[in-house]
């Protein structure tokens, strides 16, 4: 009988780790003939360490900060995962986010488990200096848990590579000697990797362009009317590449709100404005654009939706709504179980997170390889290994979702979660 260390992970009232668990239950009713115990043991979080630690802000003032670092398996190698910052980060959350990292590294064949992290605090609402010794603060917390063959974090929402370089110097530093492969995303002028800034995003349209075949869609790019909730990391570059391959890109959106043009937005300026912006926000864009909401947005007519931005944005209340006919998660966990049959039953196909955002990680891979070896590749060659890797990831969830008559996101997971089966059966369970 299995005794449960962690009984509240079976009452979680948090949307995003619901919704990772039901999924998860989903998938393996899919598998028959794996032994309950292993379902169980890779249903939970292998280890996770919750810290609260002071930083001193610039007024003199001490604040107390919570985070947490999660590893959820680590049977096909060493967990790998990001670091979020924001002022809605919980353990549950974490919990999900690093349960789907698993998935995806699977998914992709990366020799990684999954893990994720994360400080509760509004990074907008700090200046670099607080930024930086919050970070080391952090990764000094938990460095019992990181490192270059243990678990290697990367950004993750409200992180980027400036993050990176302060967990990787300050890791450095207590090593006594520098360690580059400690984390990836990091800036190119200390390890990082060409393309990793443009890999999730990159990542997204390459899922895309697969799936516009899948549906038969051939009309000029030009006609194909896309939709991006999100103008960070992740939906800025999306929303880049899909401009620069000739899209047509009617709405995007951040926490500031929605920008709408039916004839087409003006992304590269968009662009711009958002880097010169003070806090990174598209607010106060003044371009041919119209407002609208983010729940307006994500119902407006296109072809494509790229939900880039948080979890929890398709739902029972508004999956009906949408008019997209392909949806492409750049984004974790935006589409709740009760959005995607309503989704399934309008024939919209859903791209899942775990394959159409890991372009991310699959170049944090490549990074982290390139830091080991100390050979670095030009941009070509990753982009190139990392379109291989991804397609054919595609046509496997394809071909899975074929064999099961399943949705793709059940077929992406039942391809994931048999790969950390079989391994761990190969493995054995220790002692
Ligand atoms: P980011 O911090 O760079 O950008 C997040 C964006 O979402 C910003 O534009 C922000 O303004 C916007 N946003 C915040 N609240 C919003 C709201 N209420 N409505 C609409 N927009 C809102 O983060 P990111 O790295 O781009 O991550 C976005 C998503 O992609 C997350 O789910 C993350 O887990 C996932 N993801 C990121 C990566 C990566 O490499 N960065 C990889 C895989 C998945």
């Amino acid at each position: 009988m299995v005794a449960y260390a962690v009984p509240s992970l079976h009452e979680t009232q948090d949307r995003t780790y619901q919704t990772a668990l039901q999924q998860f239950d989903r998938a393996v009713s899919y598998l028959k003939g794996l032994p309950d115990g292993l379902i169980e043991f890779m249903k939970w979080p292998r280890r996770e360490l919750s810290v609260n630690f002071p930083v001193r802000m610039d007024d003199g003032e001490v604040k107390v900060f919570s985070g947490f670092r999660v590893h959820h398996n680590t049977v096909l190698g060493p967990s790998k995962g990001g670091i979020r910052y924001s002022s809605h980060v919980n353990i549950d959350e974490v919990r999900a986010l690093a349960m789907w990292m698993s998935w995806k590294c699977a998914l992709v064949n990366l020799p990684y488990g999954g893990a994720k992290g994360g400080v509760v605090v509004d990074p907008h609402k700090h200046s670099q200096d607080e930024l930086a010794k919050l970070t080391r603060r952090f990764t000094s917390e938990i460095i019992l848990l990181i490192g270059p063959k243990i678990d290697i974090p990367a950004p993750d929402m409200g992180t980027n590579a400036q993050t990176m370089a302060w967990m990787m110097d300050t890791y450095s530093m207590t090593m006594g000697y520098s360690v580059p492969a400690v984390v990836t995303g990091k800036p190119l002028n200390i390890g990082g990797s060409l393309g990793r800034e443009e890999a999730t995003g990159r990542g997204v349209i390459v899922c895309m362009l697969e799936a516009l075949r899948q549906l038969e869609i051939t009309r000029n790019p030009k006609d194909i009317v896309v939709v991006v909730q999100g103008f960070g990391n992740v939906g800025s570059n999306a929303a880049k590449r899909a401009h620069d391959l000739g899209f047509k890109i009617v709405a995007v959106s951040d926490a500031s709100g929605g920008y709408y043009n039916p004839k087409g937005l003006n992304i590269p300026a968009m662009l711009e404005y958002v880097k010169r912006s003070p806090h990174k926000l598209l607010e106060g864009y003044k371009g041919d654009a119209q407002p609208v909401t983010n729940a307006e947005l994500l119902e407006l007519p296109c072809d494509v939706l790229i939900p880039a931005a948080l979890e929890n944005q398709l739902t029972a209340d508004n999956a009906r709504r949408v008019r997209a006919k392909l949806i492409v998660e750049g984004a974790n966990g935006p589409t709740t179980p009760e959005a995607d049959d309503i989704l399934n039953d309008q024939g919209v196909l859903v791209v899942p997170d775990i394959l159409a955002n890991a372009g991310g990680v699959t170049v944090s891979y490549f990074e982290w390889v390139q830091g080991l070896q100390e050979y670095f590749w030009d941009e070509d060659e990753v982009y190139r290994r990392l379109e291989r890797i991804l397609i054919r990831a595609y046509d496997e969830v394809v071909h899975t979702s074929e064999i099961h008559k399943v949705d793709m996101r059940t077929a992406a997971q039942v391809t994931a979660i048999n790969r950390v089966a079989q391994a761990t059966l190969t493995r054995g369970f220790y002692p």
